[in-house]
C-alpha cells in the first residue's frame, strides 16, 4: 500500500505544490506552523529518514535549501527552520518552517487553519521564487 506521499507525488491526492525535480517534491504541510510551512520529501518510498542513501540525502538537502531559499523571499523570516519527525506519516519528509523566533519550530503549536485559497496563493508565492 503506498503512501499518502506516494500517493501526492503520483497526483491520486492533491497538494499544495512548490516545487519537484526528478527525485524530490515539495508541497504545503497541511497543517502548518507558519504561513510556508512546508514538506520535502523523495518520491523513492522510503519510511525512515535516515535509511535514505548518502546520496539521496545530498541530493534532498540541496533540494531543500534552494525550496528555503523560496521560502524565505516568499516570506521573510529571521530563518527557515528545519526538521526530521516522521513519527505520523510513513515516508522520509522534511520541515521546512519560516522562523522568527525559537517557539516557532514546537510541532505542540498550535496549526494555522487556512483557506484552498490562502494555500494556493502561498504555494504559489514560493514556487514564484523558486530556482
Ligand atoms: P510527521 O510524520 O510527524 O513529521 O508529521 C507529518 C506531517 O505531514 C504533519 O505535519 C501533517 O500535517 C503533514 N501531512 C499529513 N498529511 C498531509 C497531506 N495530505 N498534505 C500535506 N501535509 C500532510
Amino acid at each position: 500500500m503506498a503512501t499518502i506521499f506516494s500517493m501526492i507525488v503520483a497526483g491520486d491526492i492533491p497538494s499544495y505544490k512548490v516545487a519537484e525535480n526528478d527525485q524530490f517534491y515539495a508541497f504545503l504541510d497541511i497543517n502548518p506552523l507558519a504561513k510556508g510551512h512546508t514538506l520535502v520529501i523523495p518520491k523513492r518510498e522510503v519510511d525512515y529518514f535516515f535509511d535514505l542513501t548518502d546520496e539521496e540525502i545530498a541530493a534532498m538537502q540541496v533540494f531543500a535549501k534552494h525550496v528555503a531559499a523560496a521560502i524565505k523571499e516568499a516570506f521573510p523570516c529571521k530563518k527557515v527552520g528545519q526538521a526530521v519527525l516522521g513519527l505520523e506519516v510513513p515516508h522520509a519528509h522534511i520541515h521546512l518552517v519560516p522562523m522568527q523566533s525559537e517557539k516557532d519550530m514546537l510541532f505542540s503549536n498550535p496549526k494555522l487553519k487556512l483557506t484552498p485559497e490562502e494555500f494556493k496563493a502561498i504555494a504559489e508565492a514560493i514556487a514564484n521564487k523558486f530556482v
